[in-house]
């Protein structure tokens, strides 16, 4: 890494991104906090900003091109390179009625446009500032709800979740295309991984009437772990707190 180590957390205005974006600044990191709203990404940057927390509000959407490219135009201007991208911002579309044989394909469109495409278009438009840092690492966050293995193995409780043609499968997705990423940028000795948080208590949890005690800060430490590796570390994985997950 180089000496300023600059880190790019998306949706990180609130909830699990929040808590990378102040845990990567507690390691030193320089951080980026991305946000689709400018003002509650600047009210959570000055949340986290201190003497020893250097961390900047960058407006983000990412499903936006144009926003896309400005922000990375900017990074570009100001910083010269990027050394961690985590792909944290991702909506649910939970809604009644998302059963493959009656959701809506609009619904199916709008979330992978922000949990598959989003990804995709960040990741294009940072890669020439990731290529110019000596060992970058990219981390997608995905979910355990992405698993084949969970939904089909019987004696999973995902297993017996209600059917849904949108969450799921766009993490899915995501996993699918972390695995891409790595092999195509593994030359670049770019780390490309998937983690999942696991259940933790955000805004994202709070309408589905579970009882969940992980917090943001818990979930957020795979991921940091998975932006800070070292040489020798994964790619092309999919990992939570206990290790590597199944796909
Ligand atoms: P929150 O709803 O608390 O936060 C989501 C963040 O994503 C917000 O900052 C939101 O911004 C942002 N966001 C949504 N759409 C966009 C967009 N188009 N452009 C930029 N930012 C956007 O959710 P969590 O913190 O819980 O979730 C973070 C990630 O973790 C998601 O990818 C989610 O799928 C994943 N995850 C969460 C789990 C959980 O139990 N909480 C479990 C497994 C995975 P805004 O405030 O403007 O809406």
């Amino acid at each position: 890494m180089t000496a300023t180590t600059i880190a790019l957390v998306t949706g990180a205005n609130k909830g699990i991104g929040f808590e990378v974006a102040a845990q990567l600044a507690a390691r030193g990191m320089t951080v980026l906090l991305a946000a689709r709203d400018a003002q509650r990404g600047e009210a959570a940057a000055a949340r986290l900003c201190s003497a020893s927390a250097d961390v900047h509000p960058l407006v983000l959407d990412v499903t936006d091109p144009v926003a896309i490219q400005t922000a990375a135009a900017h990074v570009a201007d100001r910083f010269g390179h990027l050394d961690v991208l985590v792909n944290n911002a991702g909506i649910s579309g939970h809604q009644a009625g998302d059963a493959p044989s009656t959701t809506r394909p609009e619904l199916v469109r709008e979330v992978f446009e922000t949990n598959v495409v989003g990804v995709l278009m960040v990741t294009n438009a940072f890669l020439p500032l990731l290529r110019r840092a000596p060992a970058a690492r990219i981390v997608n966050v995905s979910s355990g709800v992405g698993s084949l293995t969970h939904h089909t193995t019987p004696d999973h409780y995902m297993s017996g979740l209600p059917a849904s043609a949108v969450y799921p499968p766009s993490k899915t997705a995501l996993n699918a295309l972390t695995i891409q990423y790595a092999k195509e940028l593994g030359e670049d000795g770019i780390l490309v991984n998937a983690a999942a948080p696991g259940a933790c208590a955000t805004d994202f949890t709070k309408d589905l009437g579970l009882r969940i005690t992980r917090t943001a800060a818990d979930g957020a430490a795979i991921i940091v772990r998975l932006a800070t590796l070292g040489p020798d570390g994964p790619t092309g994985g999919f990992f939570d707190d206990e290790g590597t997950m199944p796909w």
